[in-house]
């Protein structure tokens, strides 16, 4: 057997004249037609003297072009770099700098822009792609042929490296194998019952793990395909639907999606699944979900390093708030924060992972890796967690968000769980801030409901008796919204900042 992802992914499309995408202005694009395209971008690549374990760098703008783009690099044996297209200048020099790519592609409009930059750090080509199918990436492929003889690689070579989203401290780029990738969707299709007869909606950005491997490799193992749109829009879900069977999504497009009108049974009753990730999904949202339209969102749990970890289960209950079960193959354990000893069942500690999904480190940062490898081989997490009588894990925050007051372990998740719970509270964030007694002190940020009046007094007599004293907030702050990345992950070392000053 190959261990090229790509071979791997052309031997279990049975139909190449079936959809792999279809966009939203309706262009279709059989299995294959995005194979001969990526032979020819294959093509291009190697004349421009791309070899096994090069990088090929690309900011480009979501498009079908861009997956090709991708399953090219597979081909070649190149690992495929995709950069965040919010990313300003001054920001890519450093990925630039840092991963030294012979080839990078951009948007055709930023080329001038970044071609400093790009001899600055040694690219030998830089390349453009547009959305229409334009740049000079697609002109050099007009000209090349259509088949490419995919490169023989070992399951431990790079196929891709991703830049951890960084919220605090400088990005790391973390190197996924062909193993990695490969283990993952297959057992992802298994897991989740993907067939070629699914259609994804597929609305996530694709320079992230989530709509890249999880979305689009599943996609591909199963042969399947996917309504391909370049955002999440609320109006454009609604019309695409009822041709989909399948949605992947942050939780802010459940959130957003609940509070249309015109989501019930009647419209979702022939979708398979609702899948939820990247970021924690609240417990409300998955029972409002439930209440519309009677389906479960299935939350699954897993970062850049790692791929999937953990996923509620197809068949049996899909518990909200609860990340679900280790996926078969995926070794998870809980450990003791200071003693790093395997801890027992219903204690918060940290989670830890090991299986044939675990990427092979960060990109020249061998110290790092070290660091957050244990000896017998898991991968800390910096999540914790914790594991219930059944074995269903939940996620209680990030180590780095733990807050430690006045000696005691404070959990973020807890207390926002209280809060969230409240009338007339649509969200929370519960940050540590500097303290001259107690070293952190807890702090609530409370987004309200529109309309709502709740104040701080409220909110802390609503919690006092709830909570152990040493949990209740200090300080209850009232904000239009909390500051989230692409991804919908809550940026709390930006509310840390923000608010470094409240107690001083
Ligand atoms: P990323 O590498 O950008 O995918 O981010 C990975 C991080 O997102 C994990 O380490 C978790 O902190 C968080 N995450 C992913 N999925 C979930 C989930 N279902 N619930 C809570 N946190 C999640």
């Amino acid at each position: 057997m190959s261990h090229n992802l790509f071979s791997q992914i052309f031997s279990r499309v049975a139909d190449l004249d079936a959809p792999f995408m279809r966009t939203a202005e309706g262009r279709v694009i059989p299995y294959r037609e995005a194979f001969a395209l990526s032979a020819r971008y294959a093509n291009v690549l190697r004349n421009k003297g791309v070899v096994i374990g090069d990088r090929v760098a690309a900011q480009v703008e979501k498009s079908p072009e861009a997956i090709i783009l991708y399953l090219a690099c597979l081909r070649v044996g190149a690992a495929f770099l995709p950069l965040n297209t919010a990313y300003t200048t001054a920001e890519v020099e450093y990925f630039i700098g840092d991963a030294s790519p012979p080839i990078f592609v951009c948007d055709p409009g930023k080329q001038e822009e970044l071609a400093p930059l790009s001899t600055r750090h040694g690219v030998a080509s830089l390349l453009t792609l547009g959305t229409k199918g334009d740049g000079t990436l697609p002109e050099l492929a007009a000209g090349a042929e259509d088949n490419y003889p995919t490169a023989a690689v070992e399951a431990s070579d790079l196929a891709a490296m991703l830049y951890t989203s960084g919220t605090t401290g400088r990005s790391k780029g973390a190197m996924l194998t062909h193993s990695n990738l490969s283990s993952n969707a297959r057992t992802l299709v298994d897991y989740w019952q993907f067939s070629k007869d699914d259609v994804l909606l597929h609305a996530l950005p694709i320079f992230h793990t989530h709509g890249l491997f999880v979305a689009t490799n599943v996609i591909l193992f199963a042969g399947a395909s996917m309504i391909f749109l370049p955002k999440f829009d609320v109006e454009t879900i609604r019309k695409e639907l009822p041709s989909t069977t399948t949605l992947m999504g942050v939780p802010t497009f459940y959130t957003r999606l609940v509070k249309e009108n015109w989501l019930n049974r009647e419209n979702t009753n022939h979708m398979r699944l609702f899948i939820s990730g990247s970021a924690p999904l609240l417990a409300e949202t998955h029972r409002q979900w439930t209440s519309r339209t009677g389906h479960h969102i299935l939350e699954r749990y897993g970062m850049t390093e790692t791929n999937m970890i953990t996923s509620n289960p197809y068949d049996g209950e899909r518990v909200p708030g609860a990340v679900g079960f280790p996926l078969p193959g995926v070794n998870v354990r809980i450990t003791h924060l200071e003693s790093g000893e395997v801890i027992a069942a219903n204690q918060v500690g940290m989670i830890e992972v090991k299986g044939p999904n675990v990427f092979r480190g960060y990109w020249r940062m061998s110290d790092k890796t070290r660091a957050e490898f244990r000896e017998d081989g898991y991968f800390i997490t910096g999540d914790l967690g914790v594991v219930d009588d059944r074995g269903y894990v939940s996620i209680v925050g990030r180590n780095k968000d733990l807050v430690i007051t006045g000696g005691y372990n404070v959990y973020p998740k807890e207390i926002e769980t209280e809060i969230d719970g409240l009338d007339g509270v649509n969200e929370s964030a519960v940050i540590g801030l500097p303290h001259a007694d107690f070293g952190e002190a807890v702090t609530a940020i409370v987004v309200l409901e529109p309309g709502g009046s709740l104040t701080e007094t409220a909110v802390l007599k609503a919690l006092d008796g709830r909570l152990a004293k040493y949990k209740l907030p200090k300080r209850v702050l009232f904000d239009a919204a909390l500051p989230r990345n692409t991804m919908g992950k809550v940026l709390k070392a930006d509310l840390r900042k923000k608010y470094e000053a409240l107690y001083k």
